[in-house]
């Protein structure tokens, strides 16, 4: 309806506000300075001075909105961004190969769990042979994807010979940082296994197909670090791969890898620092868990989309209040003499015709055989908003 207000819109469709999304470019806007020390708006926004005129600036305003998010408040130590390649383009960096697929693994939903799991054995088995490869599962994770990171690895060596790995990494982490960390401790443990190992081979697995496919694009800083790891252990092995495997496909050592992750975020945390496209990431998230806290009714998938198109209007005006019903026509647009329902008993509003209304009593009745609280009938699972948009056609309302 025209009197549906923008903001309730928005947050019904589940669609980011004008506002969020204002918010969030201002607080990635002040990380990127914060991470460029010799840049002008560097000194201004650490040396916040009154000024004699009462004017808003970027320092400012930036300041206000970080202090109202305590995560990325607690921010302290940034790495400065690069203004230059940190390695010549003519030196040559060691290559590893990336394989960020399995051939016969189409989609991960398009299988169940059980073929996902035997198609991703046959292929470790057909092309890492046990007897062969060193494998090394590796995880990562982080609380809310924002905070306690933990990474793990997993190794299962050619002669059975097991050994694993939980580190920590850091208080404020992404998930991305807690998998790419967990990439870098198994290649560490490669570099001090492998000298002892003639023609070794290794094959490093991850479920995060989101860093593998960035691994070949780093720059800066994470490249560099990487590139460390890799040198020494592409210089003790034979062949070294880097492979995608599904997620929690039930392959009980990368669940054992899962876990160590877990613990490993459980350690004592220490402050680490943290890189801008890091922070970019954990402000994004910060802002959807904020957002989920404050709408506890969408707690899980919306099941209005599942709707035909009257239903979805129906339950949507119900959830805005802004309807036809007597209440929001009279108060609002000044339509009829009154808002009263036509019992006389009270307003008539969406929780009024639901729940209290004895002339839908019989019909309310005849839908629902128990009481159903408001909450349900407006943000249940489908066949709950089936059925008050059932009630609402059957009582002839116009919503
Ligand atoms: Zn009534």
């Amino acid at each position: 309806m025209k009197s549906t207000p923008i903001r309730i819109m928005e947050s019904q469709s589940q669609i980011e506000s004008m506002l969020d999304r204002r918010d969030r470019k201002l607080l990635a806007e002040r990380t990127k300075y914060k991470a460029q020390p010799t840049s002008k708006m560097h000194k201004r926004i650490n040396n916040l001075n009154k000024g004699r005129l009462k004017r808003s600036s970027f320092a400012k305003q930036s300041k206000l909105i970080e202090t109202e998010n305590e995560i990325i408040q607690e921010i302290k130590n940034l790495t400065p961004l690069e203004t230059h390649a940190s390695t010549p383009p003519w030196e040559k960096q060691p290559q590893i190969e990336i394989r960020s697929h399995i051939r016969t693994i189409e989609s991960k939903h398009k299988h169940s769990d059980l073929e996902l799991k035997d198609l991703t054995s046959t292929y470790l088995n057909e092309n890492f042979p046990k007897e062969e490869w060193i494998r090394l599962y590796t995880d990562g994770s982080a609380e809310n994807a924002v905070t306690n990171g933990g990474s793990g690895v997993y190794i299962e060596m050619p002669d059975g010979k097991t050994t694993e790995s939980s580190i920590l990494t850091g208080t404020h982490c992404s998930n991305y940082r807690a998998e790419l960390e967990a990439i870098m401790e198994a290649l560490t443990i490669l570099g001090r296994i492998t000298p002892s190992i003639p023609q070794a081979k290794a094959v490093i697995l991850s479920d995060s197909w989101s860093v593998l496919e960035k691994l070949e694009v780093l720059r800066g800083a994470e490249r560099q670090q990487l590139a460390k790891g890799f040198k020494n252990a592409v210089q003790n092995t034979q062949s070294l791969v880097l492979q995608w495997i599904p997620a929690h496909c039930g392959i009980e050592v990368n669940e054992r890898a899962d876990s160590l992750a877990k613990e490993g975020s459980q350690l004592e945390q220490i402050e680490r620092d943290l890189m801008y496209s890091e922070v970019k990431t954990i402000i994004k998230n910060s802002m959807k868990n904020k957002w989920k806290e404050s709408h506890p009714e969408f707690n899980r998938q919306d099941g209005v989309h599942q709707l035909d198109r009257r239903g979805q209007t129906t339950i949507f005006r119900l959830r805005t209040g802004h309807n036809r019903l007597r209440h929001h026509m009279n108060r609002v647009f000044k339509v009829g003499e009154t808002n009263l329902c036509s019992c006389g008993e009270a307003a008539e509003t969406a929780e009024h015709v639901l729940q209290n209304c004895q002339t839908y009593d019989a019909l309310r009745q005849s839908i629902w055989n128990e009481a159903v609280d408001m909450t349900t009938k407006l943000y249940g699972p489908p066949h709950e908003l089936e059925r008050t948009a059932a009630l609402i056609a059957k009582a002839g309302i116009a919503v």
